[in-house]
């Protein structure tokens, strides 16, 4: 158990009970902090469709005892990650995960199965009482002692709750967020919108490949999310359909994540069908779509004030143009771990995490804004409209790799540093 600064039993307070706060609280328990998270909503739903773990995140999972006899009854070992161009011919392919070198895999998983695990897995090891649902943290008091969140319960009664620390992990429209920051700019969006589903598939290329395919403003994105069935062969593929508009007037459908129907959007993926992967086909048959515009917050000079601090989407929503805002919120929860280890439990050790990584992922949050890694896309559109015979006399193969090494160092993901780095939280 730790020294603390505080009384030893005041909790650290957890606003948000998505991956990030769900792997802070399970973080905290395995440092031997205690902890309580405040979730806003009734009842926790395996809601959302696919998404990326990177090996980053991945091994602070296999941290949490959370290793791939629990992640692969939820996801898929991704093999490879490739682009191609509107005309069908391959510009780049690479292996993922354990294909590449990497000691942990990447995975690909449904949002919504993650977060029930780490959920689960909280209750198991915390105790019931560690998850309040239907408490919405609105604003906090930094004391000299503590702090002071204060919550709105589901039937609208205001209560508030003593904590040593409070970690707002509450998400894109951050309550906490708007009170550190009450000049940040609205919600930023730069164009982009995305039509998102899953559908039973054959998985293509290694049976593990995330696959974009198109230009820069006008792609979609596919890998498995499942293991096929062994008697249908069939596995659940997640898609992302996204063209790019003029953004001048803003996001004006209101809603941030919208049930449509399929009808008002496929048009834009007329014809594209390459029979290695039938696109309509593939968006035809979802049997429920969601648009989301691809949005992100300008950066903030510090996520943390006093005796709070803020994690994941919370503290660096970002375009998920590099599949690393939930590993993201992972490491953060795991360097933030680190620091209550080194610092004790107060606000120099989240004054260590935020020096760590604030200006860094701020950085990465601006970086993907330039399209991440799709920017090859980006590369090969100016360069020949998107259409080559022989991608080598368009981007030669030694920028290709240096472009993604680029990425990939500054998103915390190079091979090397990963494998020789020693592990973040020590048990
Ligand atoms: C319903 C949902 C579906 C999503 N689907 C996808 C997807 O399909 N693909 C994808 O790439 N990303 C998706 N995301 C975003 C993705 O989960 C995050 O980018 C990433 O996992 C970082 O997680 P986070 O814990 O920081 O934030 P989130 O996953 O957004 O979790 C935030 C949590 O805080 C809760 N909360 C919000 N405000 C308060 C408050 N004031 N007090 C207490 N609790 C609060 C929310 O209910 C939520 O459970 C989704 C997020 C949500 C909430």
């Amino acid at each position: 158990m730790l020294e603390t600064k505080t009384p030893s039993a005041a909790p650290v307070l957890i606003a948000g009970g998505g991956i990030g706060g769900m792997a802070m609280a399970l973080t905290l328990h395995q440092i031997g902090v205690p902890c309580v998270v405040y979730e806003a909503v009734p009842e926790l739903q395996p809601l959302g469709v696919g998404i990326n773990l990177q090996p980053n995140a991945v091994r602070e999972l296999y941290d949490l005892g959370l290793d791939d006899r629990v992640l692969d009854r939820i996801g898929i070992q991704a093999r490879e990650w490739a682009l191609v161009g509107r005309n069908g011919r391959e510009i780049y392919a690479e292996p993922r995960g354990l294909a590449a070198g990497y000691r942990w895999p990447q995975y690909s998983v449904h949002r919504g199965e993650l977060q029930m695990l780490l959920y689960r897995t909280v209750l198991e090891r915390l105790g019931p009482g560690a998850v309040q649902l239907g408490q919405r943290v609105t604003g906090y008091r930094n004391g000299e002692e503590g702090v002071t969140a204060q919550i709105e319960t589901r039937d609208g009664q205001r209560r508030e709750a003593q904590g040593a620390l409070l970690v707002a992990a509450d998400g894109l429209h951050s309550a906490v967020r708007a009170q550190m920051h009450p000049q940040q700019p609205p919600i930023h969006w730069g164009g982009a919108i995305m039509w998102r589903g899953t559908t039973p598939g054959v998985p293509i290329r290694t049976g593990a490949s995330f696959v974009g395919l198109g230009s820069l403003k006008h792609r979609v994105v596919c890998y498995p999310i499942s293991q096929p069935d062994p008697a249908t062969g069939l596995a659940t593929i997640n898609w992302i359909a996204e063209i790019t508009v003029d953004n001048s007037q803003g996001w004006t459908q209101g809603d941030w994540n919208r049930r449509v129907a399929i009808d008002e959007f496929i048009h834009h993926f007329a014809g594209w069908d390459y029979g290695w992967i039938d696109v309509p086909a593939l968006l035809r048959g979802a049997s429920q779509v969601y648009e989301y515009p691809m949005i992100d917050r300008d950066p903030v000079p510090t996520w943390v004030d006093g005796r709070v601090a803020l994690l994941g989407d919370a503290a660096h929503v970002m375009y998920p143009v590099g599949s690393n805002g939930a590993s993201q919120a992972i490491v953060d929860a795991r360097v933030q771990g680190a620091a209550l280890q080194a610092q004790g439990v107060g606000p120099a050790a989240l004054r260590a995490y935020d020096d760590r990584l604030c200006a860094d992922i701020s950085a990465l949050v601006l970086r993907n804004r330039g399209a991440g890694p799709f920017g090859l896309l980006g590369l090969v559109d100016e360069r020949c409209g998107g259409v080559f015979d022989d991608i080598d006399q368009v981007v030669p193969k030694a920028e290709r790799e240096a472009f993604m090494a680029r990425y990939k160092a500054a998103a915390g993901f190079a091979i090397e540093t990963l494998n020789a780095a020693p592990p973040t939280v020590r048990v």
